[in-house]
């Protein structure tokens, strides 16, 4: 009978990065996930059509960490897609982060030329200014610009994302961009792994010390371990006995259509209309060339247990102090660990992701 070294609960990013370090430490790993596929959300898969979707929502690989991104490279080589989005904004695309650009998409020429010069004025180019921050002005114009972009970007797509309006740190993911620059983000690196993200990840679990068990159960698995890396639920790890961690969920309604696209881009966004937050149109990511396009539309909504599949932890000081109970008790067994976005309740970015991972140990 194997024996193994360590176990790691959930085979997506975090848990494959964990279970790869601890393998070429010369650590037998056994890696489980209670779903019947790896790559946890960041799976995707080729549809008949020949084109990749991402099951859970569009994933862009973005980062200035150079460590992580010397680490994934290592499993994969990445295009160099850059993630472009327009909001639908009053029926015009217009593009997101709002920066100067959008102002000239969504205002006249000359109004759109006093506000820029204000900007200017006020901010340095380049300057990013989350949602909260920017509302503060004592300037009319800047005041209704501000009053503009709450309503138009932010207040809408929050209701549909969030049920309500997040922290200011959440928002400001997305801030306000005195910038000529349309990208949605601005790191050194972004693309998309040249063959997906699942086998991204099956490379990183492809080592002689790795085990991967698929429809496992972590409160089935009997051996002993001597260190556990738990990637799942802190809450449910413990029978929720302080009470339910809550997470935002994604619904995604996948449609296919007999024409070469959809719409003008991988993601557009609904601020204002209609109950998606956003339509991704996956064709895309990798250049996929069929004659029919598959789109999937995104709407949001609580996590049930047993309903859906958590995303979002949700950023507010309640549940923050509740997380902090369950890991009191997590740090009086020392050989159990808790990581990635479910584990240590943060949004993370994939990268953030990997570099938990990398840093734990
Ligand atoms: N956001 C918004 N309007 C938009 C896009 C984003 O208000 O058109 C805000 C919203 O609070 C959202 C956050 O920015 O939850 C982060 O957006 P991002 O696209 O980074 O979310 P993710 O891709 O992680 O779902």
């Amino acid at each position: 009978m194997v024996i193994f070294d360590n176990l790691v609960v959930g085979a997506g990013i975090s848990g494959a990065t964990i279970a790869r370090i601890s393998a070429e430490r010369g650590e037998r790993v056994l890696v489980i996930d209670r779903r019947s596929h790896i790559a946890g959300n960041c799976y995707d898969y080729v549809d008949e059509n020949g084109i990749c979707i991402h099951k859970y929502g569009s994933h862009i690989f973005h980062t200035n960490n150079e460590k992580v991104w010397n680490f994934l490279n290592r499993f994969t080589d990445f295009n160099t897609f850059t993630l472009r989005i327009v909001a639908v904004i009053d029926g015009i695309e217009a593009p997101i982060p709002f920066n100067i650009g959008t102002l000239y998409r969504v205002f006249p020429q000359s109004l759109a030329e006093k506000i820029e010069r204000k900007l200017l004025e006020k901010f340095a180019y380049n300057e990013k200014i989350g949602i909260a921050d920017f509302q503060k002005q004592d300037d009319d114009d800047l005041k209704f610009l501000a009053k503009y972009i709450y309503e138009k970007v932010f207040y809408g797509y929050n209701q549909k994302q969030w049920g309500r309006i997040p922290s200011d740190a959440v928002m400001a993911r997305v801030p306000v961009y005195v910038s000529k620059d349309s990208r949605y983000f601005q790191d050194k690196y972004q693309g998309i792994p040249l063959r997906g993200y699942t086998k991204m990840i099956e490379k990183m679990l492809d080592h002689s010390n790795i085990v991967v068990r698929l429809c496992a159960d972590y409160k089935e698995i009997k051996e002993k371990f001597g260190k556990i890396f738990h990637t799942g639920s802190i809450d449910e790890f413990f029978d929720y006995k302080f009470g339910q961690l809550p997470y935002r969920s994604v619904n995604f309604k996948l449609e296919t259509h007999c024409r070469e696209f959809y719409q003008s881009g991988a993601v557009v966004n609904y601020p204002c209309n209609y109950d998606f937050t956003r339509i991704h149109e996956y064709k895309y990511y990798l250049g996929d060339k069929s004659e029919k396009t598959v789109i999937a539309k995104e709407y949001s909504e609580p996590f049930e247990s047993g309903k859906n599949e958590r995303f979002y932890p949700i950023d507010e000081e309640c549940n923050r102090v509740l997380y902090e109970k369950y890991i009191a008790e997590a740090k009086k067994n020392n050989s159990l660990r808790f990581l990635g976005r479910l584990g240590d309740y943060r949004y993370y970015d994939m990268d953030d992701a990997v570099e938990r991972a990398i840093d734990l140990f």
